[in-house]
């Protein structure tokens, strides 16, 4: 008899995860609880790890297409001088494929377009589930509410997890890290950028070229709690726009600036997984952004949960997989933060800026390349 999954959100994880539980054999239904999915966010970094995930998923050949190689870059001090450079092809030669840069919507669409059809159900806002496998969703507008029962159910539905809510309720709920961070694209570029990251005193900026000569931008500051939303392009303008170019340039071509006041599970869940249900990607571990590892994290969880679920042990199994390597990232992706982008104290910063200088480029390499050398199993 088949199978059957639902999966809580349809998310870079919950997608990931219904195409690879499909593959393997399972009946998948993805509940999201958004309407009409649109084409929303801004870039993401996709390094050696996730892409190499998106392989065992079908769609890393059209994602290599559809996002740019990631070329020459490294770390700079506002007024442009390098304090690190990385020469194209060193991280595709260290770890066998380059990192990719693509919009959110274009990586969105290829994972829709991979599902079985009629798997994605939207406007189905999940608000109860029960360690037996129950889900029940409630219809937007009349109010009514619906279960279903499967076989494995999967949250996959972000940092304020409804399943994490409901069947993890000591769990801390997920703290604010101090951290402000706007994203946006450019409906073009003018010159190939150089990809990298900008680092001053509790403040970075970073840039990705993406495919059609459109530009990701990311900028993150440290604010105080509660600081309230106005003009966004204004503050980053104010804030970046005296930095090094072409980031004045960027900020200017960008129409709709994101911004995000960053949060994390600081207090690692003892479990990910809990009768019939399974916790992934955000909803299970969600990272503070500094290592670029989030949207990765979640593809591996997704792939690892695929190959191992229909073993009898299969969620034991995810579990003792997944936990430690996702949250060793977590933290180490904190650490990140703290000595880079929050640093703010002066003689703290001119010490790791001399540090980054003289470190040699193979050993930037491979602490780089520390989380992203990671191999999925086969889901043949
Ligand atoms: C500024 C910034 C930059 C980042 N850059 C990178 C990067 O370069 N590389 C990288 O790998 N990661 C990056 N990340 C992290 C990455 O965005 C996340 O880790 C990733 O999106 C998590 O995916 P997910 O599917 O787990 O959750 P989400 O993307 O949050 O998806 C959850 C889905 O569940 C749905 N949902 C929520 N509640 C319910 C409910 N009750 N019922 C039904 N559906 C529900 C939501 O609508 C949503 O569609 C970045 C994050 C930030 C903030």
């Amino acid at each position: 008899m088949t199978r059957t999954a639902v999966i809580v959100g349809g998310g870079i994880g919950g997608l990931a995860a219904a195409i690879g539980l499909h593959r393997t054999g399972w009946e998948v239904t993805v509940l999201e609880r958004v309407g009409a999915l649109r084409p929303v966010g801004a870039g993401l970094v996709l390094q050696a790890n996730g892409l190499r995930c998106l392989d065992a998923l079908g769609v890393g050949t059209r994602v290599r297409s559809d996002g740019y190689e990631d070329v020459t870059g490294g770390t700079r001090l506002p007024d442009g001088r390098w304090l690190a450079r990385i020469s194209a092809g060193e991280l595709e030669q260290a770890l066998g494929t380059p990192a990719i840069g693509i919009h959110r919507a274009a990586l969105h669409q290829i994972l829709l377009d991979a599902l079985p059809l009629g798997a994605l159900v939207t406007g189905a806002e999940v608000v109860r589930v029960t360690e037996d496998g129950e889900v029940t969703q409630r219809e937007p507008g009349t109010g009514r509410e619906h279960t279903v029962n499967a076989d494995l159910v999967v949250g996959a539905d972000g940092i304020r997890s409804a399943v994490r809510g409901a069947l993890w309720p000591e769990a801390a709920a997920p703290s604010y890290v101090g951290v402000t961070a706007w994203r946006g694209v450019t409906p073009v570029r003018t010159r190939d950028p150089v990809v990298g990251i900008t680092w001053d005193r509790g403040a970075e900026f970073g840039i990705v070229p993406l495919a059609d000569q459109r530009v990701y931008w990311f900028a993150a500051l440290n604010t105080a709690p509660g600081e309230p939303r106005g003009d966004e392009k204004a503050r980053v303008l104010t804030r970046f726009g005296r930095w090094h170019d072409p980031i004045p340039e960027l900020i200017e071509a960008t129409t709709d600036v994101l911004r995000d006041d960053l949060a994390c599970l600081d207090t690692p869940l003892p479990t990910y997984v809990k009768g019939r249900v399974a916790l992934l990607g955000d909803a299970a571990h969600a990272m503070v952004p500094n290592l670029g590892q989030g949207g990765n994290q979640a593809l591996e969880d997704a792939v690892v949960l695929a190959a191992v679920a229909h073993r009898r042990d299969g969620l034991q199994a995810y579990d003792r997989l997944r936990r430690p390597r996702s949250q060793r990232v977590a933290k180490a992706s904190r650490a990140v933060g703290h000595l880079g982008q929050q640093l703010s104290n002066p003689v703290a910063v001119a010490a790791r800026n001399a540090l980054v200088r003289v470190t040699p480029p193979r050993l930037a390499l491979r602490s780089m390349a520390r989380f992203a050398d990671w191999h999925p199993p086969s889901l043949d």
